[in-house]
């Protein structure tokens, strides 16, 4: 069977791309997930699969994007929708967590195309030199290969190797949230690591001004919680904290309506259906989950919209056949 890189080489070449309006046309909306947009990460201290492309391959997508879609922020999905151009693609760019990069590096290319993008961030650490706590976890256990981690009595034990920071992510995904933190601690303690006062300048937030910025710009800033905790984690109280403090801190900060929310950890660990409702009664509009897939644009599952990931294992040939039709690609991940 062809790989799903051999067929996009296919598409792309054969020229099958440029007639997609023919066949997947506006029918889905497609909206893609990045995280971070980082030129050189060979030797990258953090977790390298939060890189979703350099600049000139953003540059290079962006492009693309311009030429054959209509791009819209998440939060004006619904106006887009209803001026009703069946025919019009539409198209929108969301980018996680809100790293320091989305300033630097996504920002400039973005306004130099004259498109939005929305940014889900996690409010606690706007403005905080604090390195968010999954790459921090990612950081401790690089620098620690060779050395044997045993924490929560002997629940995760294991010489650190390279893979050892995906499988730690994974069960640290898995625990309720208070035993995450204490697991946090846990692999600090055995390996004598502190989270440098200032930070890491390789894993750092945005700051306020830099959002006040770019919102003035065309940029729709959602929720992205306050502190990025496993929502499916928290008991109610401490979920609706969550919900809603990080949109009311934005909407103070900001002065617009924050409409646009992702769920931190998405998949099916990620979130409920119960969730889904308390992130629709916190006010929110919108809520993208991490799966795969696009959506119906005359069927938007709002609290559960699903994105086209840009990974950095994702060639330009991918991208654009990925994005042309969504769905036949949509049955190789
Ligand atoms: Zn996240």
């Amino acid at each position: 069977m062809m790989s799903r890189q051999g067929l996009s080489r296919l598409f792309h070449w054969s020229g099958l791309n440029a007639l997609s309006p023919l066949g997947e046309s506006g029918q889905y909306v497609r909206i893609l997930a990045y995280h971070r947009i980082v030129d050189d990460h060979a030797d990258f201290p953090f977790d390298e699969d939060l890189v979703s492309a350099s600049r000139d391959e953003f540059d290079k997508q962006l492009r693309f994007v311009k030429a054959n879609f209509t791009v819209v922020p998440l939060g004006e999905l619904d106006a887009a929708i209803q001026q009703d151009k069946p025919d019009e693609r539409l198209c929108v760019l969301t980018f996680d967590d809100g790293f320091d990069d989305f300033y630097s590096n996504a920002f400039p290319l973005l306004k130099a195309h004259d498109l939005p993008a929305t940014l889900f961030v996690a409010t606690d650490l706007i403005g905080s030199k604090e390195i968010i706590w999954f790459d921090w976890v990612v950081k401790m256990l690089k620098e620690n290969q060779g050395r044997l981690l045993s924490v929560n009595n002997g629940e995760f034990h294991e010489v650190v190797a390279k893979d050892t920071p995906r499988r730690m992510l994974d069960y640290l995904k898995a625990v309720p949230d208070h035993t995450r933190i204490e697991t946090i601690g846990a692999i600090e303690r055995a390996f004598g690591c502190a989270q440098p006062a200032d930070g890491h300048p390789g894993s750092r937030m945005m700051t306020w001004p830099m959002l006040q910025e770019m919102s003035l710009d065309g940029m729709e800033i959602g929720s992205h919680t306050c502190s990025h905790p496993l929502l499916r984690r928290l008991d109610h109280d401490s979920l609706m904290h969550e919900l809603l403090e990080s949109k009311r801190c934005i909407e103070r900060n900001l002065h617009v309506e924050c409409r646009s929310f992702a769920y931190p950890v998405g998949g099916s660990s990620g979130f409920s259906r119960e969730l889904m409702k308390s992130v629709a009664d916190a006010g929110y509009l919108y809520a993208c989950d991490y799966r795969g897939g696009v959506n119906y644009r005359h069927k938007l599952d709002r609290y559960a919209l699903r994105r086209i990931h840009v990974e950095r294992y994702v060639d330009y040939p991918y991208f654009c056949s990925r994005l042309c039709y969504p769905k036949l690609f949509s049955y190789f991940r």
